[in-house]
């Protein structure tokens, strides 16, 4: 299933993409939780199912509404820094020995199609696509051969950085973390419907322009390694992000460097997951 929040920004509503349509879940079953993380933390993905296909909900055009991330807060958003060979080369860094974790603020989480904010006090904001891990239950001390269970879904994510700032500061948090600064969806892609999250094609435009093009199968630190490796340090909830790390091509390293203008229009594709396109402002 695709599931995806839709409507207005913090008032969306939940659903079930069906074709090029939206299954209204409220409508369909209203005993149903009224988010995606609430579906999550109650295990309700059967009672979603059932509530789509018993044909009751109300059914809306997707392309006429407003999409919201899947996750519109997550309790973390957990990234992985340096996680594809060839990203680690462009950047002159020696290859980790252990996932480098670092955090987003979740309150950075806008949807598929939102405009990227550039803030004033960075001169050089870049891209970075990323497959989106969404937790599905409650993981702490996973072991590798059960990572797959823990996983709700699938979903794309841009991991949009300051890099001025987070270059110029130790921490990298602050330069992460600006608001609007984590397109993310734009629907969850349950787990069931991605045969391997290790072989997914995963590609980044600007103004047509292809920067990255790479596959999950370059990952240094695969999809359960990571979930088993991650929820040994914190617990990780319903509905948390593990964003993966991003493959080469990102705009700071480039000769001349690639810096997300006024104007910019950005594509990121995962195949099997959809694409997010968003505006710079
Ligand atoms: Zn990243």
């Amino acid at each position: 299933m695709k599931l995806v929040s839709f409507g207005e920004y913090e008032k969306e509503r939940v659903g079930v993409v069906v074709g090029d349509e939206i299954v209204d879940l409220a409508s369909a079953d209203a005993s149903l939780p009224t988010t995606v993380l609430g579906i999550l933390e109650a295990h309700a993905l059967p009672a979603v199912a059932a509530g789509v296909d018993s044909g009751k909900g109300c059914r809306i055009a997707a392309s006429s509404v407003r999409l919201g991330a899947p996750i519109t807060r997550p309790s973390k958003i957990v990234c992985v820094g340096l996680n594809y060979r060839d990203h680690a080369e462009e950047t002159n860094s020696p290859l980790p020995e252990n996932p480098l974790l670092f955090s987003k603020a979740s309150s950075a989480v806008i949807g598929p199609n939102d405009d990227v904010v550039l803030p004033a006090d960075s001169q050089e904001v870049d891209y970075e696509v990323e497959l989106a891990v969404v937790i599905g239950r409650r993981a702490k001390d996973v072991p590798l051969e059960l990572a797959y269970d823990f996983i709700a879904g699938y979903a794309v994510a841009n991991d949009v950085s300051a890099r001025d700032v987070q270059f110029r500061q130790k921490q990298w948090h602050q330069g992460k973390s600006y608001d609007t600064f984590f397109p993310f969806g734009p629907y969850l892609v349950t787990r069931d419907e991605i045969a391997d999250p290790n072989t997914l094609h995963v590609q980044f435009d600007l103004n047509g322009r292809t920067l990255q093009n790479s596959n999950t199968d370059n990952l240094i630190f695969n999809v359960p390694t990571l979930v088993s490796h991650i929820s040994r340090i914190m617990t990780l909830y319903p509905g948390d992000v593990i964003s993966t790390g991003t493959p080469a091509g990102v705009g700071v390293f480039r000769n001349p460097k690639i810096l997300l203008k006024p104007g910019d229009d950005m594509v990121t594709t995962i195949d099997g997951l959809g694409t997010l396109r968003n505006r710079v402002k």
